[in-house]
């Protein structure tokens, strides 16, 4: 039996950015995939400037940048009110070779790594893999599929989502909260540019009662709503309430083409180790957050990147594990003091009560949008950059 150094458990951008680094550094990787096929759903759909530039160095970017809508703004409204702040990536021009956002759903991104993963030919996709455990996780660990097949490996990455098996195998507590509202999130096909003139291709729409996200992909338009948590489900997706909900955001003096509209419950939550012997935890295995500022798909693919980086010269023996080991304590602290803090925050102002402090918070954006210098400061916080300093600077 052939013994791939790596198993990656998962196919979703997460896994595949993983192995697709593992690979290009030479280094044998499997990946096992529960599904028949890589996922289709509408998930994420905004890709931060940081992972823009890892998937440059990846080769992967320019099929992605065709594929998506380039944004360089996003905005924040007040329901009531309509606009309140515009803010201009170019500012972070310094920054980063990308000062834009792009909006683009991660379905898009996976068929790119996979074809990018099969130029490699040490690197095999399997798909129709569920994983139901780990065995001997501190010698040589041993991937069990529900079929009954065995895959040992040197290191074992789970990327296998927010239930993840792997993470269940390793016995790492999942600690957090679960937001008491579920989200619900409708595509449509309507031009929302035109029932809402001046809007951007991303917009965080203030409301104590019923905030919105309005979302531009490159085929649709996305609304997140928060929805009443003593409501049943079926209320909430009833397509008759769903019109109503859609004639609050704009009344198009008919009921709107309405594509999809999905219920699902928020979390966020971290496990409490990211490697557990050889095992090791990342994306939504490891951390899951609320969907508010696009952080979750993007710190997953950072986590990606920098781990794969750090467990590449490890199984060269040109590495230490004590350099993995401060790459996943970083990783760690990025998911708990920042991706949690500001999702969660961007959480909070959505949804603020209380008069004085909105209306404190819309002047405090306005001002941010006259003032290029905060307005930069503000905007390497929300596009992730700072996020990655504390491992990118010496
Ligand atoms: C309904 C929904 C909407 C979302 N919307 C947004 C959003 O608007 N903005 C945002 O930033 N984030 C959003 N997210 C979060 C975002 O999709 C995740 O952060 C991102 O997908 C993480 O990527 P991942 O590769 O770690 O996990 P996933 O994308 O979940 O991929 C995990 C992969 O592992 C496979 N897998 C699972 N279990 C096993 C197993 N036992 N064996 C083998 N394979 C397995 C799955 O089939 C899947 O292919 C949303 C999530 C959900 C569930």
């Amino acid at each position: 039996m052939r013994i791939p150094r790596v198993v990656v458990v998962g196919a979703g951008p997460v896994g595949l950015t993983a192995a697709l680094v593992l690979a290009r550094s030479g280094v044998p990787v499997t990946v096992l995939e529960a599904g028949d096929g890589l996922a289709a759903e509408s998930r994420a759909s905004t890709f931060h400037p940081p992972s823009l530039e890892m998937l440059a160095d990846l080769g992967v970017l320019a099929p992605l940048l065709d594929r998506g809508i380039t944004s360089t703004t996003f905005q924040y409204r007040d329901r009531r009110t309509g606009p309140i702040a515009d803010l201009d990536l170019s500012v972070l021009a310094d920054d980063t070779a990308y000062p834009f956002r792009v909006q683009c759903e991660q379905s898009k991104l996976t068929p790119i790594l996979l074809e990018a993963l099969s130029a490699h030919p040490h690197a095999e996709v399997l798909f129709g893999q569920r994983v139901v455990g780990v065995d001997d996780l501190e010698g040589r660990p041993v991937v069990r599929t529900e079929a009954g097949r065995a895959f040992e490996a040197e290191w074992v990455i789970g990327a296998d989502g927010a239930s993840s098996a792997v993470r269940k195998a390793t016995g790492a507590a999942f600690e957090g909260i679960t937001y008491p509202e579920r989200f619900l999130v409708v595509s449509t096909r309507e031009d929302l540019e035109a029932a809402l003139p001046g809007i951007a291709a991303v917009n965080y729409v203030f409301d104590p009662e019923e905030w919105l996200v309005l979302l531009r992909t490159p085929e649709h338009w996305r609304i997140l709503f928060p929805t009443d948590p003593a409501s049943p489900d079926e209320v909430e997706t009833d397509p008759a309430r769903v019109q109503s909900r859609l004639t609050g955001v704009a009344d198009l003096g008919r009921d709107w083409d309405l594509l999809h509209a999905s219920l699902y419950n928020v979390h966020q939550r971290v496990a409490d180790r990211f490697r557990t012997g050889r095992v090791l935890l990342i994306g939504d295995a490891a951390h899951v957050n609320n969907p508010l500022g696009g952080m979750g798909m993007n710190s997953g693919l950072h986590d990606a990147v920098l781990v794969a980086r750090a467990l590449a010269p490890l199984i060269a023996h040109t590495g230490t594990v004590e350099e993995l080991d401060a790459v996943l304590s970083a990783r760690r602290e990025v998911a708990t003091s920042y991706v949690k803090a500001v999702t969660h925050d961007n959480w909070e102002r959505l949804r603020e009560s209380d008069e004085a402090a909105r209306q404190a918070y819309h002047d405090e954006l306005r001002a941010l949008c006259a003032d290029p210098v905060a307005s930069r400061t503000y905007l390497r916080r929300t596009s992730m950059i700072d996020s990655l300093r504390p491992l990118s600077t010496p």
